[in-house]
């Protein structure tokens, strides 16, 4: 019998020096000191020893078990720390590393254009007005002049709701409410969004944003309109930008014309993005027709006043040298980071 208690306790520390985790130790702890371990085993054996021997072999058997807990105990306290200290290590944060990037926002290039401009115009005295994008007919067409056959108002270039209710096709439909609502001196401009039915492509899009100016007074005159177009070019490019004025037509003002400013990219000498005229057109404009004052209750005998319509996206697209304008809509951050 105190062999077999030796052999034991040779077998306990053999195995006790290989445990790596405290999951084997508990394994082996049940394996001798558990309710059907070896040391349960071996006080039973005690039955059969002699009664003179019984006290002596009880006491080494005791002297074991105590042992080998003891051992264990030393044992499991040093594989929690180790077990402990190798969780922390591949938990371990490097704080010198640097840190990850994160996506910033931004204003779209058109809304930040649209703010550029509004923000210029603020600055030379005008005052910014909101209207409907779904508007009366009266409104966008006939109160501003619109002969009943005029293109403009045909079915393919405007988009109905019904027979006369529609997507405004300019924001000029705010003109005749401002001056319903307000006495002269009037300036404003007037932001919003346009629609057309057009086939999409790289100089059109079926909607973009518009932004109309209107300036309404006693002895207003032609040169009062060269004069803010310029100056609001100037501010928008930092710098004198050569601008030139073209008669043209527009139902709403007499006389009209569109604007060019000389090409932002080629500075007048001829290249593909003015057509190797020199020049990019950039808005329509003129003095506000008699008949639009007398529509939006306003004596032409009294008061007079000149009016402007632009395109915003044109304006971004001329800014940043912007070939194709569904690149504005294509929401690709590699081109619209680049622009601000
Ligand atoms: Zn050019």
């Amino acid at each position: 019998m105190e062999n077999s208690i030796q052999q034991i306790k040779n077998q306990f520390y053999a195995q006790l020096s290989a445990i790596t985790s405290t999951k084997h130790l508990e394994e082996l702890r049940l394996q001798f000191l558990g309710k059907k371990g070896i040391l349960q085993d071996l006080m039973q054996q005690l039955r059969t020893a002699s009664s003179e021997e019984r006290p002596r072999l009880g006491r080494l058997v005791n002297d074991l078990k105590e042992e080998c807990q003891r051992e264990l105990e030393q044992a499991l306290e040093k594989l929690v720390l180790s077990e402990e200290g190798a969780r922390l290590a591949a938990e371990k944060m490097d704080v010198t590393l640097p840190g990850r990037k994160h996506f910033q926002g931004r204003e779209h290039p058109v809304a930040f254009m649209r703010e550029q401009i509004l923000a210029i115009f603020r600055d030379l005295g005008f005052s910014v007005q909101l209207g409907p994008d779904i508007d009366s007919d009266y409104y966008v067409f006939e109160g501003l002049g619109y002969p009943a056959d005029h293109p403009a108002r045909d079915m393919q270039d405007t988009y109905y709701v019904s027979p006369s209710m529609l997507l405004r096709s300019h924001t000029t439909n705010i003109q005749l409410r401002v001056m319903e609502a307000s006495n002269p001196p009037i300036r404003v401009v007037c932001p919003g969004t346009v629609y057309r039915n057009e086939t999409i492509s790289s100089r059109a899009h079926v909607f973009f944003h518009q932004i109309d100016g209107i300036y309404i007074d006693k002895d207003v005159a032609f040169t009062d309109l060269f004069a803010t177009l310029k100056e609001f070019v100037r501010r928008l490019f930092g710098r004198d930008v050569p601008c030139r004025f073209r008669p043209s037509y527009f139902p709403f003002t007499e006389p009209s014309l569109e604007v060019d400013m000389e090409c932002t990219a080629c500075l007048g000498s001829g290249c593909r993005l003015c057509k190797h005229s020199g020049w990019l057109e950039w808005t329509g404009a003129g003095m506000v027709h008699p008949e639009v004052l007398k529509n939006g209750g306003l004596d032409p005998e009294v008061y007079s006043g000149f009016a402007w319509g632009l395109g915003v996206e044109r304006l971004t697209m001329l800014r940043y040298g912007i070939s194709d304008i569904r690149h504005l809509f294509e929401n690709d951050m590699r081109l619209l980071s680049q622009i601000s």
